[in-house]
């Protein structure tokens, strides 16, 4: 059973959806153990529901990823570009 499985082996679902009247794109993502087929909770996220960011559903299975197609936002390396840029110029 599940309190005995080392849970070695998921599966992963994701849904791509695309929020018509917003123009935003969410990926909804569930994971599971193949073996015992326990469910995994997603940690750190706040339930809810964010176009802008991520979130999970009230019982922690369902992470909600905001997503958009590449270059439609600034991507995290666009920011450590500019950390780097104001910490280069404050030593000038
Ligand atoms: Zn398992």
């Amino acid at each position: 059973m599940s309190d005995r499985c080392l849970h070695m082996n998921f599966s992963a679902h994701i849904a791509v959806n695309r929020i018509e009247d917003k123009g935003a794109f969410a990926a909804d993502v569930r994971i599971r153990c193949t073996e015992c087929g326990l469910p995994f909770q997603f940690l750190g996220l706040a339930p809810g529901l964010d176009m802008q960011g991520a979130r999970v559903s009230l019982d922690g299975l369902e992470a909600r990823l905001a997503i958009c197609p590449q270059g439609q936002a600034p991507s995290p390396m666009d920011g450590i570009a500019i950390n780097i840029g104001f910490k280069g110029k404050r030593h000038s």
